[in-house]
C-alpha cells in the first residue's frame, strides 16, 4: 500500500509510523530523516548541506528529487509510508505526478489532548527519538532506549508555542487534506484521549485500512489496481 500519514506535532504520527511499518511490509520514509540522509547524496548532496547549514528550507523540486529516488528503490515497490510530506497543495499535485497513493490516513486530535500529550514529551539529544513520560516513557529515566543519550524537554514545547504551531498546521493542511478528500483517499483516524498507548490507534488503523482496501476507497476510480 502506498500510504501518507498526517497529523499535527503531538498526533504520534512518527511513532504510529514507525509500528505501522513492519505491519505492513512497508518502509516509513519521513523527509526530516531523508533530507538528513540526503546529506551525502552524490547528485543533490552539496546543494542540500549548503541549504541547510544556512538554515534555509531546502526548495521542494530538490525534495522531491530525492523523494523520488527514495521510492524508487527496491524496498518501496510494495509501498511506503509516506511522513512529513507533502506539507501544501501544491507539492500533493507534484506527488502526484511521480506516485498512485492507496489512502491518506488523517490523525484527528482535539487541541486539549495535543497539548497535554506534547506537554509530557521528551526527546534524545543525539538521535532525536521522541518519548513520552506519560504514554511512551523511556525504559531507564531521562536516558534514550535506543542510544543512551540524553532525554531533554524542547522549549517548542510550551503551550503558546504549540498553539501557534497547531494554527498554522491547520491553515497549511486544509487545502491538502482538501485534495486527498476529492480524490476519495482519506481514512480520518480519531484519537480523543492523550492516555490511549500507541499500540491501540495503530490497530486502529490497521483495521481501518484493511476495510478501506476491501471497498476500494471512498469512490475512488477503480482502474487504479495492481500495486497492493
Ligand atoms: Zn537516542
Amino acid at each position: 500500500m502506498r500510504i501518507i500519514i498526517f497529523g499535527p506535532q503531538g498526533s504520534g504520527k512518527g511513532t504510529y509510523a514507525s509500528r505501522l511499518s513492519p505491519l505492513l511490509g512497508i518502509p516509513h520514509i519521513a523527509t526530516g530523516d531523508l533530507l538528513r540522509a540526503a546529506r551525502d547524496d552524490k547528485e543533490y548532496g552539496q546543494k542540500i548541506r549548503q541549504y541547510q547549514d544556512s538554515g534555509a528550507l531546502v526548495p521542494d523540486d530538490i525534495v522531491l528529487k530525492i523523494l523520488k529516488k527514495r521510492l524508487d528503490q527496491p524496498d518501496a515497490k510494495r509501498g511506503f509510508i509516506l511522513d512529513g510530506y507533502p506539507r501544501n497543495a501544491e507539492q500533493a499535485k507534484e506527488l502526484d505526478k511521480i506516485t498512485t497513493l492507496d489512502a491518506v490516513i488523517n490523525l484527528v486530535v482535539p487541541e486539549w489532548v495535543l497539548l497535554q500529550r506534547l506537554s509530557t514529551r521528551v526527546q534524545c539529544k543525539n538521535c532525536g527519538e521522541i518519548f513520552n513520560l506519560r504514554t511512551l516513557p523511556p525504559k531507564k529515566p531521562g536516558i534514550c532506549d535506543k542510544c543512551g543519550g540524553p532525554l531533554f524537554q524542547r522549549d517548542d514545547d510550551k503551550p503558546e508555542a504549540i498553539k501557534k504551531r497547531l494554527e498554522i498546521y491547520y491553515q497549511m493542511s486544509a487545502p491538502l487534506i482538501k485534495h486527498y478528500r476529492d480524490k476519495g483517499l482519506v481514512i480520518d483516524v480519531e484519537c480523543n484521549s492523550p492516555d490511549i498507548p500507541p499500540e491501540i490507534i495503530v490497530n486502529k488503523i490497521m483495521d481501518l485500512l484493511r476495510t478501506f482496501k476491501k471497498v476500494g476507497g471512498q469512490g475512488k476510480q477503480s482502474d487504479e489496481d495492481g500495486h497492493s
